[in-house]
């Protein structure tokens, strides 16, 4: 899995260049580091980004059940993905492979960054954007759904995954004759599927996407105690439009979802007769979070789904207890 000596090696891991170094050392701060140290793991909420300054890294994944070493970062490098942005648990582990030095830029300085030097914004979003298509190509992840070709919760699920560039891996029951050791292994009987692992323990059957949502902390950007001016339930394209130009004009802006960003148009294959592209376009890019980014709106699109209740003070969006805004 190691992308090493891999021509996409550069496209995923670019070294920064002294300007943009400066840049993100004018908001981190450096730290020593220690051989085999942990600067994050697969349970990591909300950490900060690292660039190697001397010494190296290494990123480690899980694929299939084994741990490999993606990659191994060395000076002018840097960590980080999409889930760098959204505050949502890290796909991946760091480790301290050669001792020496990081600088270190949490999330509020490197959102601020991101907002405000577009040379080094786009450098960021790029990376995060090419490293995020690598995991779902290569199945890194925290995530195995176990289904059939037959079953209509598991096309439901695959769906979910995938729109929300979640990457996962699949073990189909009617392709596999070794799933049968897995579904034992968990004590999982056929009635069951499909069946999500999450993070190698947590067992979800037929899970609905809420409860999917929730087991991969799809939500965990989310600050509840953040007040918003104005609050969107749907993220399709009339919600994305609303929620770019409000922030666009300063309002603090809140998409809610309840299933993924795109609507309608994010489940068509080739968008036709849109508005200054003659031509249409297939280019699934602009319909997902990242895109988002881009525009500045600093905050991930919560998966709620939202009966809007109010009461004397607040108005309450979400289904249950444990999200709302
Ligand atoms: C197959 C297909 C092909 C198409 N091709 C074209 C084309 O070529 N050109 C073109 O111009 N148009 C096309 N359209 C139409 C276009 O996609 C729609 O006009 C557009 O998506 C409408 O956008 P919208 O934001 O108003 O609504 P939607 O896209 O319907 O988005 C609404 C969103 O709100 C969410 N939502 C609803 N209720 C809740 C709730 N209670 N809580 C949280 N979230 C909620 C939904 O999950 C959804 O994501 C196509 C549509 C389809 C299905």
């Amino acid at each position: 899995m190691s992308t090493e000596g891999n021509e996409s090696h550069s496209l995923l891991f670019p070294r920064l260049d002294a300007r943009s170094l400066q840049m993100l050392q004018s908001r981190g701060t450096v730290r020593k580091t220690a051989a085999a140290e942990i600067l994050f793991n697969r349970e990591t909420l909300q950490h900060g980004l690292f660039v190697v300054l001397s010494g190296s890294i290494e990123l480690v994944g899980v694929s299939n059940g084994y741990e490999s070493v993606i990659s191994v970062l060395g000076q002018g490098e840097f960590t980080g993905e999409l889930t760098q942005l959204s505050g949502r648990r890290s796909l991946v582990s760091c480790r301290v492979s050669t001792a020496g030095e990081v600088l270190e830029v949490d999330r509020a300085s490197l959102h601020h960054i991101m907002r405000t030097d577009a040379v080094v914004g786009n450098l960021l979003l790029n990376a995060f954007v090419q490293r995020r298509i690598y995991l779902i190509a290569n199945a890194v992840g925290d995530a195995v759904l176990i289904g059939s070709t037959h079953s209509s919760d598991t096309l439901r699920l695959r769906s979910f995954l995938v729109r929300n560039g979640h990457p996962y891996t699949y073990l189909d029951i009617d392709e596999d004759p070794d799933i049968q050791s897995v579904l034992d292994q968990f004590g999982i009987e056929l009635a069951d599927i499909p069946v999500l692992i999450c993070r190698g323990d947590v067992v979800l059957r037929a899970p609905s996407n809420a409860e999917a949502a929730v087991c991969f902390d799809l939500n965990a950007g989310l600050d509840q105690t953040d007040v918003f001016d104005v609050v969107i339930v749907g993220a399709g394209p009339s919600g994305l439009a609303a929620a770019v130009y409000g922030a666009s004009e300063g309002l603090n802006a809140l998409v809610v979802e309840s299933n993924a960003p795109g609507g309608q148009a994010g489940s068509s294959s080739r968008i036709e007769n849109y508005l200054g592209f003659p031509l249409g376009f297939r280019d699934r890019s602009w319909r997902t979070p990242p895109t988002f980014k881009r525009r500045s709106l600093a905050r991930d699109c919560p998966l709620l789904e939202a009966p809007v209740r109010c009461n004397a003070s607040s108005i309450l969006i979400g289904s249950n207890s444990t999200t709302e805004v």
